[in-house]
């Protein structure tokens, strides 16, 4: 099942439009924004199932917004995916310890990034059923 609210928050304008393309064909009803403050912002008002978030980003980074995101009630649950250029084995372990759902190198792969975005809406719908 699709149709689900998508948040991408990326600066590049190339990246955000692909992005938005490939949720938009599957089904995902999609929101973008260029920075993690606006990101933020929609988050709490919105309540996507997931947000696709590039780490950097012209305001605060990927980190710092994942950070805020999850140290507020209204957002703290929503998976969130990283998706970045950085493909350096410590730029990586370092997302993952930040406590990222999920991350995806740029430029992406359709199918692997469809798959990832499928099985973060899925698992966030489980724990929002158990909560
Ligand atoms: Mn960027």
């Amino acid at each position: 099942m699709s149709n689900e609210l998508v948040l991408i928050i990326e600066d590049n304008e190339k990246s955000r439009r692909l992005a938005r393309d490939v949720l938009a064909f599957e089904g995902y009803r999609t929101v973008d924004t260029e920075t993690a403050e606006e990101g933020i912002r929609i988050a709490r008002k919105m309540r996507p199932a997931i947000i696709i978030m590039d780490i950097h980003l012209p305001g605060i980074d990927g980190f710092d917004a994942l950070r805020q995101l999850r140290a507020e009630p209204e957002t703290e649950d929503i998976p969130v995916m990283a998706v970045t250029a950085s493909t350096m084995n410590r730029d990586r372990e370092a997302i993952i310890k930040a406590g990222f759902d999920g991350y995806e190198p740029k430029p992406i792969n359709v199918k692997s990034f469809l798959a990832a975005v499928h099985q973060l809406v899925a698992a966030g719908r489980l724990k929002r059923s158990h909560a």
